[in-house]
């Protein structure tokens, strides 16, 4: 089996952005043995994307494209490759419902524009956008076949790892077996080089990692006769993975988060939290109820954004206010202990820092955060730099008080 990789985008021909698309892609179809012969690109232009549509399949078993899956005009590529496949638009009825919810949740209402996103050519496969509106699928055209991606990646790529990966297996021999495990405290490039050895020595099972703010996602896949086999390879793989990661992996599985890891430790231990927040202004409560049962450990949360409420809601005192300021070592601690005693709580849990993009001095930089943990009485504190701009700041704050609390 070989595929042709056809990224769709004006953009990508103007140099706007780079199409590293092709380049996850590329890489995953060699992990799983399909070749690929050909790349290329197109503008966002009917007729030329027709006749690269069928120049592709001309040449390769598989045409797979991504981008213009979009609601807008210039969205075209579902469009071409139907009038290719010479085939009718039906509706799927799961992806305008999958649809309807995603615009209901935003609290928006739903154009005409998205509702061409639920059509597909009649016999499609289609594969779900969890991260997004437009679906992705399979259109069967004689013996070949065209698989259509969104184009943002963080679209894509769980789309073709969780759908179009099993999908083309389904035409090789034997099955895939595969194990995702869950890392925090490293970035994607450090994962790579820690584990370069394991990775170039390994050709089944494969190894690859994707990233997300401030966690990385590592999906071991091997490939064999039967399931048990496939599973008996990625074992030994595995356990190399996880002696040199260590307490880096924080879980396995898809639906794993930080703070399922940590809402199940503080259950399991019943031990209740409540959150005093300055930077991250709620972002730490808010990822704690992301936890479905959380309610019976964490009781409450504070946004004590000013001077004035940590020291009246949480009785930070003033000397340590003005001696070390609201970005310090002795605030944060005061703050974890001060909302301990407040929510009458076993653990207490603050953040205090600059979020920027003012703010900060060559003393208190932009990305200075303190986090401060109070448990049964005793404090810890923690100091972290990060770079960004704020909303990252405040989002890896949130990621690493949460690791280093599971920890
Ligand atoms: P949308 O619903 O966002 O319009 P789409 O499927 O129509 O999605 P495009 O409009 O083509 O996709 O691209 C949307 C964005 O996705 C681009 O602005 C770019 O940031 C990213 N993107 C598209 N193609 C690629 C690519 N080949 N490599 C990397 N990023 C890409
Ligand atoms: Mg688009």
């Amino acid at each position: 089996m070989n595929a042709e990789i056809l990224a769709v985008g004006t953009e990508l021909l103007l140099g706007d952005i780079v199409n590293t698309n092709a380049q996850y892609i590329a890489r995953r179809l060699a992990d799983i043995g399909v070749n690929v012969y050909y790349q290329s690109v197109v503008g966002d232009n009917e007729s030329r994307l027709y006749k690269s549509f069928e120049l592709a399949l001309e040449r390769a078993d598989i045409v797979i494209t991504t981008g213009g899956l979009g609601p807008t005009n210039d969205d075209l590529t579902k469009e071409t490759a139907t009038a290719i496949a010479g085939k009718p638009l039906v509706l799927d009825q799961k992806s305008l419902e999958w649809i309807e919810s995603y615009f209901s949740k935003l609290g928006r209402k739903m154009t005409e524009n998205n509702r061409k996103q639920a059509y597909f050519p009649e016999g499609s496969v289609i594969f779900h956008n969890e991260y997004g509106t437009a679906p992705g699928c399979a259109i069967e055209v004689g013996k070949k076949k065209i698989i259509l991606l969104p184009g943002p990646p963080r679209e894509m790529k769980p789309m073709f790892e969780n759908s179009v990966i099993p999908y083309l297996t389904q035409f090789q021999d034997g099955v895939l077996v595969s194990k995702v495990l869950r890392i925090c405290g490293l970035g994607e490039s450090q994962v790579v080089d820690m584990l370069k050895d394991i990775i170039d020595a390994q050709t089944n099972p494969t190894i690859a990692p994707y990233a997300k703010t401030g966690e990385v996602t590592l999906r071991i896949t091997s490939k064999a006769k039967t399931r048990d086999e496939a599973s008996k390879k990625i074992f030994p793989v595995e356990e190399k993975i996880r002696n040199i990661l260590g307490n880096h992996i924080y879980g396995e599985g898809e639906d794993t988060t930080l703070e399922s890891v940590v809402a199940e430790m503080l259950i399991r231990h019943n031990k209740t939290i409540a959150v005093a927040e300055s930077c991250t202004g709620g972002l730490l409560a808010a990822r704690l109820v992301n936890y479905p049962g959380i309610s019976s450990v964490f009781m409450e949360g504070a946004v004590t954004y000013s001077n004035a409420s940590k020291i009246r809601q949480l009785s930070v005192k003033e000397e340590t206010l003005s001696k070390y300021g609201a970005v310090s070592k002795e605030t944060a601690e005061e703050m974890a202990k001060g909302i301990c005693q407040s929510a009458g709580t076993d653990i207490g849990i603050s953040t205090t820092g600059i979020a920027g993009p003012g703010g900060g001095s060559a003393e208190k930089p932009v990305g200075l955060v303190y986090s401060g943990v109070c448990i049964d009485g005793e404090v810890f504190s923690k100091k972290f730099s990060f770079t960004g701009d704020r909303q990252n700041i405040r989002e890896r704050t949130v990621i690493s008080v949460l690791d280093w609390v599971r920890r």
